[in-house]
Formats: structure tokens, C-alpha cells, sequence
């Protein structure tokens, strides 16, 4: 059935386990993020039969779904106000900012007669989620009014939306920040989270600031990448995943659409390159399941021309290879490509 993701699971649990034993070799607790996997059960399975020290996800419907797990539950991306409940029921541990929903954590978790957990997020630049440096004392002052939360870390993102790379200076002001969070609450800080895989490249610098001790790893283990750079990890496999899409359609054709030209299916003003007649294979795939600039075809012979919510369309011209109808493409997947596939309902997921 296609088109489909086949995943290796052999591949698979070599990245984690890799991660994992360079993260401990430096006293660095591994947070396996598998917010891309899109609650797909056979890996979320694997990541639970794992040695990671936690399981992180930015969408509480994904962490419901792992029942009976040893490991703690984080939820990596702020909660909503109108999820509080689901929080405190399904979540060990969440990531916040706004003390307005902390207040709503603490009543529920008070109701409940539970306690919930949680790492404050703070901003050093990246302008995405987390408070500022110095609202940190204040933050903490009000929660430690709130008596069914208890603070187990600090946390930092960077490189997502800014780009701003880890660096010594950034990452010593977390410790700074943990370090005044220690002073007030007096007691140890569990988790000093120094960012995602964009801070994997000081681990082979040997530059973490003493003191960070977690890290949050989501694009390395799924595709092998670091994301400071976009360098490939060594030792990490980088083709976890493939997609294979079928040929509905394959015959020669002009490579210049004919006729007067306005704007594509999604409002742009397409470009097209004169190669002659070609011949052209359109491929059960499009732009509801995945783009195809985050596509990169095996058969490096293999042109991407373009595609539309349901088709995605190839040069095959100068592929040494005889494709025919109802023949199997296969492309590597980039992390864009791999999280909108596994998040189309259309797709098909394959684990071997
Ligand atoms: C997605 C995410 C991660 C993982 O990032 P990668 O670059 O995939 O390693 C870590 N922390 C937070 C808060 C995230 O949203």
C-alpha cells in the first residue's frame, strides 16, 4: 500500500542508543522528543523499551497514548489553558512560562490532591517561548505559593525560531538562572535543559557549561542531523526513514506548459526550465501529505519538478533505470518531509 514510510527499526534504536551513550559519557540526561513521529505507536514503543531518561512531546494527545511507561512524560511545548486537566492526568512533568497557567496547574493538581511537576522555560534570545532573565525571581517567588508544584528544572530553546546557536554565553546563563532558582527554593534543579539537537555540536566541543545536565534530542535521532549547522552526526544514520510513492502516470511530454500562464493551484507564479520533450512520471503523492522540496530522490538521476495536493511530478529522463507504471519511487526524508508524512492520514507507516 502506498505511498508509505518504511522505517528501520534496527537503524532506529542504533540513533537513540548512540545519543543516549554520548549524552551519559558527559553526565547529560537524554530527553528523547518524538513530537515528529506523530504518535505512531511501534516507535513511541521503542522510544518507551529505551535507556532515555525522559520522553518529551510537544502534543498531549501523543503522550496519552503511552500507557504503562517507566519513563517520565514531558510535555515539551506550554500547555493550553484548556488542556490543564489532561496535563496533570496524563503528563509527569511540563514546561512553562506563563504563571497564569501554572495557577491553573496548581488548582487542578490541588483538587486532585496531586502534585505536578514542572521546568520553567526562559528566553536567551530566540524569541520563541520562555520568560524573560529577569522575570525569573519573581516567577518563582509566586509559585512557591502554589503548593501542588513543585520546580524540577530550567530550560532553554534556541536555534527554532530565531536560529540563535548554543553557545557558552547562553547556555551559562541558564546556569546562572538555575543556580538563583536553587538559591530560593533550596534544592537541586533535576533538569538543566541546554536546548535541542542544535546543542549537540558543543558535546563534541567538549563545551557545555558545567551544570547543564539534560539535553532534548529529537531531529538527530529521527534523521541523523545536528541543527546549528545542518552537519550530519557521525556515527548516527541519517536514512532511518524513506518514502515510496507509485507511478500513476508516465509518458513523454513537453517541459513548458502551453498556453497563457497565471498562478498555480496555491497562488504562485510557477517557473519552468526548457529541457525539450522529457519523459515525466507522476507519482500518488502531494502537497497534503508532504513538499516536495523536503524530498530527495535515491535515484539521484531523478529531477523533482513540482507538485499539487495529490501529485507529485519527476523528470525520469535521465535515470539509467526503466520506470514504468505502478513502479515504486524512493526518496530520503529531510525532518520537514518526514514530520508531514507522519502526520498524514494518507500515508502509510511501516516499521521493519
Ligand atoms: C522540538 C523540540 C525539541 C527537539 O528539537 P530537535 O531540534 O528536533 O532536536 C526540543 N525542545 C523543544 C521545546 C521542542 O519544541
Amino acid at each position: 500500500m502506498y505511498p508509505r514510510v518504511i522505517i528501520s527499526k534496527e537503524k532506529l534504536i542504533s540513533n537513540i542508543q548512540y545519543l543516549s551513550d554520548k549524552c551519559k559519557n558527559d553526565d547529560i540526561s537524554l530527553m528523547g522528543v518524538t513530537k515528529v513521529y506523530s504518535g505512531y505507536m511501534p516507535i513511541l514503543e521503542l522510544f518507551m523499551e529505551s535507556k532515555i531518561d525522559y520522553i518529551g512531546d510537544s502534543r498531549i494527545k501523543n503522550l496519552k497514548k503511552l500507557t504503562d511507561c517507566k519513563i517520565p512524560k514531558v510535555l515539551i511545548r506550554l500547555p493550553m489553558i484548556s488542556d490543564i486537566r489532561d496535563v496533570v492526568d496524563y503528563v509527569d512533568i511540563s514546561f512553562n512560562s506563563e504563571l497564569a497557567t501554572v495557577s491553573e496547574l496548581n488548582d487542578y493538581a490541588r483538587y486532585k490532591g496531586v502534585y505536578h511537576r514542572i521546568v520553567l522555560m526562559v528566553d536567551l534570545g530566540d524569541l520563541r517561548e520562555g520568560m524573560l532573565p529577569k522575570e525569573v525571581e519573581g516567577f518563582v517567588r509566586a509559585v512557591m505559593n502554589m503548593k501542588h508544584i513543585i520546580i524540577v528544572g530550567v530550560a532553554v530553546n534556541l536555534t527554532c525560531y530565531g536560529g540563535v546557536i548554543p553557545s557558552v554565553e547562553n547556555l551559562g546563563q541558564l546556569v546562572d538562572i538555575k543556580n538563583l532558582v536553587e538559591g530560593m527554593i533550596n534544592r537541586k534543579m533535576e533538569i538543566v535543559s541546554g536546548g535541542n539537537s542544535s546543542s549537540l555540536f558543543l558535546l563534541e566541543d567538549n563545551a557545555v557549561p558545567e551544570g547543564i545536565n539534560n539535553l532534548r534530542l529529537g531531529e538527530s535521532i529521527a534523521v541523523g542531523r545536528e541543527t546549528a549547522f545542518g552537519k550530519k552526526i557521525e556515527g548516527v544514520y541519517d536514512d532511518v526513514f524513506k518514502l515510496q510513492a507509485e507511478i500513476i502516470e508516465i509518458r513523454e511530454k513537453e517541459s513548458i506548459p502551453k498556453g497563457e500562464l497565471g498562478m498555480d493551484a496555491f497562488g504562485n507564479k510557477p517557473e519552468f526550465v526548457d529541457r525539450g520533450v522529457r519523459r515525466r512520471a507522476i507519482l500518488a503523492v502531494g502537497k497534503q501529505d508532504v513538499y516536495h522540496e523536503d524530498l530527495i530522490p535515491y535515484d539521484e538521476a531523478i529531477i523533482i519538478l513540482g507538485s499539487s495536493s495529490d501529485h507529485l511530478i519527476v523528470d525520469v529522463s535521465d535515470s539509467n533505470k526503466d520506470y514504468k507504471l505502478g513502479d515504486v519511487i524512493e526518496f530520503k526524508l529531510t525532518y520537514g518531509s518526514l514530520l508531514s508524512l507522519m502526520t498524514s492520514e494518507f500515508v502509510y507507516k511501516k516499521m521493519i
